[in-house]
């Protein structure tokens, strides 16, 4: 390999302490100019001394210029490392999982910087996230159909961070056939899965574990699902005992397939839909003087980016003092948030907030975050973004 990427002088640091991230400014591009090497390439990344310290993909045009996928300067990203890699993310599936339903490939937390692939079984759905790894495309497919001869993979691009990286959406069966039906089971429940349509790659294996958590304290109870998509947590619930379940969502046709799944599981009686915004929804809720016994709240990312912190911050505080005006006397609440900016302590204090503005108090009962078939890179903390809280909130 001819490409080379000299660090500037203590620019190593953040690398040897094991993080794959290498920023443009980082670069000494005296001796490596960034603009002579071809987007997508891979180079030998070296120390300020000429030491090599591993071989990276580069996108000379993005802040983060390049990402190291191994330590070994004399490897390089092809299809046998590629199959390697797929081996040792499966390992811990396994280890993990009785059944083929997870996320097999979570990106640098598995070692593969810009790739995600979530396993329905035989069906695998793929992002590429980043030019070098869209550049790798046609070496994922041959080795996921080396490791795995899956019966079809799907190429689900259309991510916002492939913007960044200025690639084209890109929503295809790449090889083989999708099946009618995709089908996952998760927590013992089954589910459809709309994998070409739906959000991301059509499902969130990231809260299983927060799911099973739920799970065990909703026999009996009436629970609201709110930005519920296909039904993940309510018609979980409905399985585990809940008497009566609402699932709210703004999209027509995830709300259809929460109704395909109450039905797969034989549970179309107990759970019912709503169109609507979130907010909106809440406030007729009230309005109406319902009351439910445990409330979910999973929206999508409000903070995408830093500057929107603030506005962020304030639109989950919104929504669970909204959420939690329809808690009963002594109610459950689970509030989740996906932004990676949002800290986890900032969670607990739109909880706080909320339920001070009630005049209630509040206990909070658990904490998760995402599953470990979403491992954290212990030096990337942009890896850790999932976070669920489970709050009692009851009166004096
Ligand atoms: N809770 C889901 C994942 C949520 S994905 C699960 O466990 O699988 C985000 C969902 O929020 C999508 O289905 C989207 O249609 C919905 N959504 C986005 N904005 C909304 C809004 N303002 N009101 C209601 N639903 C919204």
């Amino acid at each position: 390999m001819s490409e080379r990427l000299r660090l500037k002088k203590n620019a190593d640091r953040r690398l040897k302490a094991g993080h794959l991230w290498l920023y443009s400014n980082e670069i000494d591009t005296e001796v490596t100019p960034l603009k002579g090497i071809e987007p997508g390439a891979q180079a030998v990344v070296e120390a300020a001394n000429g030491k090599p310290m591993g071989v990276a993909y580069v996108n000379p045009h993005s802040l983060i210029c390049a990402r190291i996928v191994s330590r070994d300067a004399n490897l390089r990203l092809d299809r046998s490392l590629l199959v390697h890699r797929f081996n040792q993310a499966l390992g811990l599936r396994n280890r993990l999982f009785a059944k083929p339903f997870y996320r097999l490939v979570y990106g640098e937390g598995d070692l593969l910087p810009g790739l995600i692939v979530d396993r329905f079984d035989d069906v695998l759905v793929v992002q590429l996230n980043t030019l070098g790894m869209e550049r790798l495309g046609g070496e994922v497919i041959a080795a996921l159909d080396k490791v795995f001869s899956p019966r079809a993979i799907v190429f689900k691009n259309d991510s916002s961070g492939r913007r960044l990286e200025q690639l084209e959406r890109q929503v295809e069966v790449v090889q083989g056939e999708l099946p009618e039906q995709v089908l996952l089971e998760e927590n013992g429940v089954r589910f459809v899965v709309p994998v070409i349509k739906g959000q991301k790659t059509g499902w969130f294996f990231d809260h299983r574990a927060n799911r099973a958590w739920l799970n065990n304290l909703v026999a009996g109870k009436r629970v609201l699902d709110v930005f519920s998509y296909v039904g993940g947590w309510g018609v979980q619930a409905a399985a585990h005992g809940a008497s009566e379940v609402l699932c709210v969502d703004s999209s027509a046709e995830a709300l259809e397939q929460v109704a395909e799944n109450a039905a797969l599981n034989g549970l179309a009686e107990q759970v019912s839909v709503g169109e609507a915004d979130a907010f909106e929804a809440l406030a007729a809720l009230k309005a109406e003087g319902e009351q439910f016994d445990v409330v979910v709240l999973d929206p999508p990312a409000f903070i995408r980016k830093r500057k929107d912190i603030a506005n962020g911050e304030r639109a989950y505080s919104r929504l669970n003092r909204e959420a939690m005006r329809l808690l009963g006397r002594d109610g459950l609440l689970l509030s989740a948030s996906c932004s990676m900016h949002l800290a986890p302590e900032r969670l607990v204090e739109c909880v706080r907030g909320a339920v001070r503005h009630q005049d209630r108090h509040g206990q909070v009962i658990y904490q998760g975050g995402q599953g470990p078939d979403h491992p954290v890179h212990p030096a990337i903390p942009e890896t850790a973004y999932l976070k669920a809280l489970g709050v009692r909130v009851f009166r004096d």
